[in-house]
């Protein structure tokens, strides 16, 4: 069996070059995968264009309508960070198609595991809006769709930004469990302690956020006590990621001080709860290092461990946020 990548050259037609979010992000990965030793250790595989039915069942009407619009006329802006670019609604499209593909092909154990290197990212997208440069959703749509066959889905989050879209998805439902470790205060502003789903789906979302400077230790602290123990009693059927290298210490929209390596740590961590996992790109945006991100990741998912030159000083103290975090959820998991 394989690890796949899920990837098109198409994706480079959602770009603008003066955004962070541009077409030079694939690129700087696609490279740094070609001059890697692992290359042929890897099936690539293209997306296709996702039915538009599949859209409505994660996204509202309107929202789906004003990316049409947008993308039949010559683009334009959402918001003040999110741009659509003309044809982007078949683009955004193929994006969401390439997480769907990735999990299926996984689930269908036609690959080991797979990761859908796909633009525009889509975690910030929320029922009714595209925001946080994210048109779609397109972990939530894969998921959507991955619990219709009756599978429990665990998605755990590592972009520095909180994944609101994704949560407020899932927020109410125990079929989906999300887990996020981000960077606070910070953009978009969600992702408290408190927020753990509501209803059926209480207990179903955890949050740790982190303050400035935080990295491997503290994180890898809040997995061991918190995020992993939940997982192993939650029986995931399949893990997915909302992989966002935006939290490496290097990141210019950052905070966090995560090392290349530990991408890799993260991996190794959760395949052992299920090792049926996919990854989605979120953001990142240092073009010198998001590449090395990755290659620490693929090489846990093909079995051959990469070591890559990285190291930097964080404040590891996370003690205060995980007595937080436990007392929170300890009604609903033994933790
Ligand atoms: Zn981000």
């Amino acid at each position: 069996m394989t690890t796949q990548i899920v990837y098109s050259e198409e994706f480079n037609k959602h770009n603008n070059p003066g955004h962070p979010e541009n077409a030079q992000r694939l690129n700087a990965m696609i490279n740094e995968i070609n001059k890697s030793a692992i290359k042929s250790k890897l099936d690539f595989i293209k997306p296709e264009i996702l039915p538009e039915k599949i859209l409505y069942e994660t996204h509202s009407e309107w929202m789906i309508e004003n990316i049409k619009n947008l993308s039949l006329e010559e683009g334009g802006w959402i918001d003040l960070d999110t741009y659509v670019c003309q044809s982007d609604y078949e683009t955004a499209r193929l994006a969401a198609d390439g997480m769907l593909q990735a999990c299926n092909n996984v689930l269908n154990q036609d690959a080991e595991n797979a990761f859908a290197l796909v633009r525009p990212p889509g975690h910030h997208a929320t029922i009714n809006h595209s925001m946080g440069f994210c048109l779609f959703n397109n972990i939530a749509i894969a998921a959507n769709q991955i619990t219709k066959k009756g599978k429990k889905i665990l998605i755990y989050d590592f972009d520095v930004h909180h994944g609101n879209g994704t949560q407020e998805i899932f927020y109410n439902r125990n079929d989906v469990l999300y887990q996020s470790t981000h960077l606070s205060p910070h953009y978009p502003g969600t992702g408290n302690i408190d927020e753990i789903g509501k209803d059926e789906g209480k207990g179903y979302t955890m949050n740790a956020p982190l303050y400035y400077g935080k990295g491997d230790k503290a994180v890898s602290k809040i997995l061991d006590e918190i995020f992993l123990p939940v997982a192993k009693q939650f029986k995931p059927d399949i893990i997915l990621f909302s992989a966002g290298y935006d939290s490496h210490h290097m990141d210019t929209l950052g905070g966090l001080k995560l090392t290349a390596n530990f991408y890799g740590k993260i991996i190794e961590k959760y395949q052992k709860i299920q090792p049926k996992i996919v990854l989605t790109l979120e953001g990142g945006y240092n073009l010198n290092w998001i590449g090395k991100c990755l290659i620490s990741q693929l090489g846990q998912m093909i079995n051959q461990k990469i070591k890559i030159k990285d190291s930097t000083a964080e404040n590891s103290n996370i003690d205060e946020i995980i007595a937080k975090l436990k007392n929170k959820l300890k009604k609903y998991w033994e933790i």
